[in-house]
């Protein structure tokens, strides 16, 4: 897949021919001409292509050898450069925190607007929330035009219950169903001993409950054994890495069996630890770029530092090696991995923290090629929205992310990002 980039000149001059363009233009044709366009891992990039745009959608992506545009089409020569499909965040939260605050008082529409275009800055076109947004998430996704968003798109999980039984869980998946969620979750651990863990019977029931509606459950667990139970009771999601326990054969045989992918959320366990000191990424400027300065001189106030230290901080600074090592088994093993970070709460920098996923990804041992189909075709699968996202295949939203370096030969290549295109329109933060 690793390619020679083209001379420059040469590839202005073909471009040049083709932006001779005739009468009868065909409203809202646009297309992309020059790029080497990212078809996923099997078929690598279609070199010197055309990507044709329409009505907010891939109409077609073919080389530029093999014929013109048709007339009226608006010409974008992006010679020499990559084209892969948006990003996907399969784990993030949008909503549920500003700066470092949370609670209902930060609660706002613009809020939730802010955020998903603070994703969208940084090439993350699509977040599945998991859980806990507030109801102004909802009010966001139904009113966002999907030929039309000015920022990131959004599928929301809602409320995460807390069920102590069966009948507590059935009258929870009721209960959110109201609200129309995309996905539900649910979080069964003790939070290291700070809650009761969920019984298998309420979980069980949770599940089979959604299930009957055909609602999808994301699970958030810590240990083997949950991760086990939920897949046991048929959980469609395991939202974060197994912390506790290498992973097995038997975990491995119940994820491929039932097709179910993770979101490894490495980041999560970075964020409970890594504001103890200053952390390096705080001079990255790919990270200032956006980051409030406000916020970053709360988190080298000592006693905020203090907050991330203790037996929380200590477990989950240890789990992350086992946490890498389990996504690398999973992986070879054929398990599906989609890009998750759990962004969104306080200081999980959502967009930055992506990017700090995938490469953490790659200092693994996970391939950028991986990688990239982890953050965009699996993850779109996975998450239940692979039928108009997540690969530039005819018919699916013309989201997609415009690079002058080869993000399959280093994942760390995305940081160069040049364009955020959604739906056909070239996305600018206000
Ligand atoms: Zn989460």
């Amino acid at each position: 897949m690793a390619r020679q980039r083209l001379a420059g000149t040469f590839r202005a001059a073909i471009a040049g021919l083709l932006l001779v363009v005739g009468p009868g233009a065909l409203a809202g044709t646009q297309a992309w001409v020059g790029a080497d366009i990212w078809l996923g891992k099997e078929q690598g990039y279609l070199e010197d292509a055309v990507l044709l745009v329409q009505d907010g959608r891939v109409a077609d992506v073919f080389a530029r050898s093999e014929r013109s545009v048709p007339d009226g089409t608006t010409i974008h020569v992006v010679d020499g450069e990559f084209i892969i499909p948006g990003l996907i965040n399969a784990h993030g939260h949008v909503g549920m925190a500003r700066g470092l605050e949370t609670g209902a008082e930060i609660h706002s529409r613009d809020n939730v607007i802010d955020q998903l275009r603070l994703y969208a800055a940084y090439g993350i076109t699509t977040v599945v929330s998991l859980g806990d947004e507030p109801a102004e998430a909802f009010d966001v996704r139904d009113t966002m035009d999907p030929a039309a968003p000015d920022m990131a798109r959004l599928f929301v999980a809602g409320e995460v219950p807390n069920p102590a039984t069966a009948d507590e869980a059935r009258e929870a998946v009721d209960r959110l169903r109201a609200m129309d969620p995309d996905w539900l979750k649910i979080r069964v651990d003790d939070q290291l001993g700070q809650t009761e863990a969920m019984p298998r019977e309420a979980y069980g029931a949770f599940i089979e409950e959604a299930h009957v509606h055909d609602e999808d459950v994301a699970t958030h667990m810590v240990t083997l054994d949950h991760a086990k139970g939920l897949l046991e009771e048929g959980t469609d999601l395991i939202a974060h890495s197994v912390r506790d326990a290498p992973v097995d054969q038997e975990l491995i045989d119940l994820m491929l069996d039932r097709d179910v992918c993770i979101t490894p959320t490495l980041t999560r366990e970075v964020s409970t630890y890594v504001y103890a000191d200053r952390p390096d990424f705080f001079d990255d400027p790919f990270f200032k770029r956006h980051a409030d300065p406000t916020v970053l001189e709360q988190l080298q106030e000592p006693e905020v530092q203090q907050r991330y230290t203790g037996e929380a901080a200590d477990y989950y600074r240890e789990a992350l090696p086992l946490a890498l090592d389990n996504m690398m088994i999973l992986h070879e093993a054929g398990v599906r991995i989609a890009m998750g970070t759990d962004s969104g709460p306080p200081a999980r920098f959502q967009g930055y923290f992506e990017h700090l996923e995938m490469a953490m990804m790659q200092n693994a041992g996970m391939s950028p090629a991986d990688i990239l189909e982890s953050a965009t075709r699996v993850a779109a699968d996975c998450m239940g929205i692979g039928d108009e996202l997540g690969s530039l295949e005819p018919g699916n939203w013309a989201d997609f992310v415009i690079l002058p370096e080869d993000p399959s030969a280093d994942i760390r290549h995305l940081r160069v990002l040049q364009t955020v295109v959604l739906a056909g329109r070239v996305f600018s933060n206000p």
